[in-house]
């Protein structure tokens, strides 16, 4: 095994560390409370003394991102999922006595809420610290052992990770491995007892297929376009600075950022106005500005340049927002409207990933509605307005992994409320209790009683069998 933290993982010491998992999972099945408990604090330790650590890692990694920002949207929200899982976790793990119908009386049922075994962890470099140890966090509470495979596009960081796990864990107990996409696709052919995902749609199918063959089930954390309505009932100036800061942040390399806006036909001068507005609000400069992040690689930032090139070349106006000053050696990008692409360009099939917004007029509602459907189930939907029927009925008629109304990201921050993804967006959703059962075996038991007479159905079936059915045949 090799013993460097930041040094990549070979095929040998990959297949060493997840046996190692694996023994100890079966060695010991019952994983106490206490011993959950002690896991997660010192994850809380390690968040608490690592931190600054951390945030400084990710922005050396981006180039420009703002500490303040991985503050924010990876380290503040670890510590909320730690404090709500550490408050909860007496009452999850507790088994869940269920009611036992009629004809198995007197006999009692539970659902026991044990551990899955190994866990395997993938996840991406946006907020790279936030979703490498959420779902880490998620797999410990449920008791579990975890093997994490942090992004390789922020190398300080997934190193920086690696290093304080080592110090704070038995790498039977949680360990990290690091590599590129060929290393990934090793760790996600691994015999898991379940694999966490969280990439692109592209990977997570790649993904899928790894995991089908081992028979271990997955829960896929993905991307796509989600869209963002605004109703004709909205006050667009309020709509508009929430929908650039959910556009805006980390640059738009954010899962759930809106990924295209749809308004009435006739409003698109008016939310360019608002829009732009809103940005300088948020952003007064772009070029230099600590606040607004870099686009993660000169890959990523030419594929954005490209959908620009496509759709203004098929005639698209483009509304760049922000004082323009050219190329940005920081790939810190200025941020663009779309109006009028076309329909199959890559703008608006791909998902964007980045600070460029389509915004897309609609004569009726039900035309928005009928465009959200006739595309793959988004992650997240965003809608705007006053109007509640307007609200319900675009509620009732689309399906997204989530929702957030008037506002932008916040549903994600709910730990009450599961986040997940449908259909192309993914499968699975985790945060709180619903991440706590989809790492556990919630495993049924019923325990007959003395008192039982179950043998009433035993053959040979005679006229007991007969009465007993008569009378059940009552009530089923
Ligand atoms: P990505 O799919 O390129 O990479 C994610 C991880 O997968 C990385 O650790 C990478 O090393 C690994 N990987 C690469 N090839 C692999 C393979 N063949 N087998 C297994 N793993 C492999 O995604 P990314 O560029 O890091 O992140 C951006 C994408 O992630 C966007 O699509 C975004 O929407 C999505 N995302 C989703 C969520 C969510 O919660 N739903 C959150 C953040 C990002």
């Amino acid at each position: 095994m090799n013993s460097s933290p930041t040094a990549p993982v070979a095929n040998a010491a990959l297949r060493a560390l997840f046996n190692a998992q694996y023994q100890a999972s079966r060695a010991r099945i019952d994983v106490p409370l206490a011993m959950r408990r002690d896991r997660l604090l010192r994850m809380r330790a390690l968040l608490v003394d690592g931190g600054d650590a951390l945030a400084a890692a990710v922005q050396a990694d981006f180039g420009v991102r703002s500490p303040q920002l991985t503050e924010i949207a990876d380290l503040f929200v670890l510590r909320t999922m730690l404090h709500h899982t550490l408050k909860a976790l007496p009452k999850w793990i507790k088994p869940v006595k269920v009611s036992t119908p009629i004809y198995l009386q007197p006999s009692s049922a539970y659902l026991q809420r044990q551990p899955l075994g190994v866990v395997g962890v993938v996840s991406p470099w946006n907020y790279p610290v936030q979703l490498a140890l959420g779902p880490v966090i998620t797999a410990l509470a449920a008791g579990n052992r975890v093997m994490l495979k942090p992004s390789e596009l922020t190398p300080r960081t997934s190193a920086l990770m690696a290093e304080l796990i080592e110090k704070a864990f038995a790498a039977e107990e949680l360990c990290v491995v690091q590599g590129d996409g060929e290393l990934a696709a090793e760790f996600s052919s691994l015999p898991f007892d379940h694999l966490f995902f969280t990439g692109s749609t592209a990977v997570g199918r790649i993904v899928a297929k790894a995991a089908a063959a081992n028979l271990t089930p997955t829960t896929l954390e993905l991307g796509g376009k989600s869209p963002c309505i605004i109703d004709a009932s909205c006050d667009m100036e309020s709509a508009a600075i929430k929908i650039a800061h959910g556009k805006l942040l980390n640059a738009g390399q954010t899962c759930i950022a809106p990924d295209y806006v749809l308004l009435p036909k006739g409003s698109e001068g008016a939310f360019g106005e608002a829009f732009a507005k809103a940005t300088a609000q948020l952003f007064p400069t772009i070029e230099g500005n600590p606040d607004y992040a870099a686009i993660i690689s000169p890959r990523h930032h030419d594929r954005l340049q490209a959908l620009l090139a496509e759709v203004e070349g098929e005639g698209a106006r483009l509304q760049r927002v922000g004082a323009d000053t050219g190329p940005s050696a920081a790939r810190q990008m200025v941020p663009v409207l779309v109006f009028g692409a076309k329909a199959d360009s890559k703008l608006l099939t791909e998902e964007i990933f980045g600070p460029i917004l389509p915004v897309l007029p609609y004569d009726s509602m039900d035309q928005a509605i009928t465009h959200i459907n006739a595309r793959p189930r988004p992650l997240a939907l965003y809608w705007f307005g006053t109007d509640t029927a307007s609200r319900d009925k675009v509620l009732a008629q689309t399906v997204s992994g989530g929702v957030t109304v008037n506002d932008t990201l916040m549903h994600i921050a709910h730990e009450n409320l599961p986040f997940g993804g449908i259909g192309e967006s993914g499968w699975g959703s985790y945060h709180g209790e619903a991440g706590f059962l989809r790492l556990t075996q919630q495993k049924p038991v019923l325990v007959s009683s003395k008192w039982g007479r179950g043998d009433v159905f035993y053959p040979p079936y005679g006229k007991r069998f007969t009465q007993v059915m008569g009378l059940l045949k009552r009530w089923f």
